[in-house]
């Protein structure tokens, strides 16, 4: 009898034949970030996954555990986690193992209730029941302790189930959202700055499999301003279970923009061109939509006569999930993934190489549609996607990142 992890999933978004997917999408997803920390076996039933460390000892077991906690907490598809104790189906050995297996948590806790749930209903105990007697083994292990059934701070929880029963008394809550692969695929467009690896991450978080493209200009941008980008893409890794990563030389591009055009439509046409180039790379990778970080007014290039220019040659959906958030909010989610500190850093991105001093604020999208017309892209727009670089982000890279 060891600790394992029972794994919780948001009931609310499993409707009909969905489940099934999401239960299978999510425990592939789980099997393959928690793949290299060690043997786990898998087992579900009752909308629980459990997941149990194959070792020899219980201290390794823990150590597994503990492990494996760290990353699930970034696997999405979990609503909630917990370390429990696996018993016999037997209530002498569920209070023999409840009591020691508790010490810490209890220890350190005023007020406790317990809560049984018991799907084999053959168990000899009721619910009720079993509430009442392991309540009282508790208290008469740590006598300091008081029942609070409405604002305990410890919830005890005893589950019965088909082959075991288990004790846990910390859950945790955790990503939330859906699985990583269940709402199909998109295509970021990733820069170095703080919005875009949000972007990801909350669309990641709604169940689509990320692919990041990111648009280079050398030698006006640095071999240091992709590394910076490669980096983001580490972290992104573990909240998107796995990231290809395209780098699209940009140069040609933008340099026959500031040649040919005129200086205040420089950034909108810009913007039109990375997204005819990201939706043919979408279109080799199965991508139904186009993501990126940009927030309504943020800057010139994010107003809304600048989004409809840019949107009149998108021809599948483009996603901004960061639309109504303020640069706070923004900043925040940055922290907490831990991309902030690398946004940060002074690298040079071919939006900020090439601005013009005043952009136009309420470009009109014919008008736009006309100048862009004047030159003929489409044979750069070809060379940058053949000369497209490609690489993989996958679990073995990004456990360094964590
Ligand atoms: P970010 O912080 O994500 O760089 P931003 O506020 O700096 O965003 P812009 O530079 O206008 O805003 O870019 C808006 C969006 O366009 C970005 O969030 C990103 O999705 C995309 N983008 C900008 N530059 C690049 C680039 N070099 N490569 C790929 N996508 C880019
Ligand atoms: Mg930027």
């Amino acid at each position: 009898m060891r600790e394992i992890i029972l794994i919780k999933y948001g009931e609310m978004a499993l409707k009909g034949a969905n489940r099934s997917t999401f239960e299978d999408v999510l425990l592939r997803n789980i099997r393959y970030r928690l793949k290299s920390i060690g043997k786990f076996s898998y087992a579900k039933a009752q909308s629980t996954i459990y997941i149990t460390p194959e070792c020899e000892s219980d201290e390794e077991a823990a150590e597994l555990v503990d492990s494996a906690m760290k990353r699930l907490k970034k696997v999405f598809g979990i609503a909630a986690l917990s370390r429990a104790r696996e018993c016999e189906k037997d209530f002498a050995d569920i209070a023999a193992q409840a009591v020691p297996y508790l010490k810490e948590t209890l220890t350190a806790a005023k007020t406790f209730k317990v809560e049984a749930k018991r799907s084999d209903k053959a168990f000899p105990m009721k619910s009720p029941q079993i509430c009442a007697e392991l309540g009282g083994v508790l208290m008469q292990a740590y006598p300091h302790l008081r029942v609070d059934v409405t604002e305990p701070e410890v919830t005890v929880t005893a589950e019965v189930r088909d082959t075991h029963a288990y004790i846990h008394a910390a859950k945790e809550r955790g990503a939330g959202g859906l699985p990583v692969g269940t709402a199909g695929n998109a295509l970021l467009l990733l820069s170095g700055g703080i919005d875009s690896p949000v972007a990801a991450y909350m669309m990641a978080k709604r169940g689509l499999r990320i692919t990041a493209c990111h648009f280079a200009s050398p030698p006006y941008t640095s071999e240091r301003a992709r590394l910076k980008v490669e980096q983001l893409c580490e972290k992104l890794t573990p909240w998107c279970g796995s990231l290809v990563f395209y780098c699209v030389p940009f140069t040609e591009i933008q340099e026959t923009l500031q040649r040919e055009c005129p200086e205040e439509y420089f950034t909108i046409l810009m913007r039109r061109l990375m997204m005819e180039i990201a939706q043919q790379i979408a279109g080799q990778n199965d991508c139904g939509a186009i993501v990126t970080g940009e927030s309504l007014g943020q800057v010139a290039s994010q107003t809304l006569s600048a989004i409809a220019c840019t949107d009149a040659v998108a021809h599948m959906p483009v996603l901004r999930p960061l639309i109504g958030m303020d640069k706070i909010e923004i900043v925040e989610i940055a922290r907490k993934i831990d991309t902030f500190d690398i946004s940060i850093q002074p690298y040079e991105d071919c939006c900020t190489v090439f601005t013009p001093r005043h952009p136009k604020l309420r470009p009109v999208p014919a008008a736009v549609a006309e100048i862009q017309s004047e030159v003929d892209f489409a044979p750069m727009i070809e060379r940058a996607v053949a000369e497209t670089t490609k690489k993989i982000f996958a679990q073995r890279i990004s456990e360094a990142a964590e």
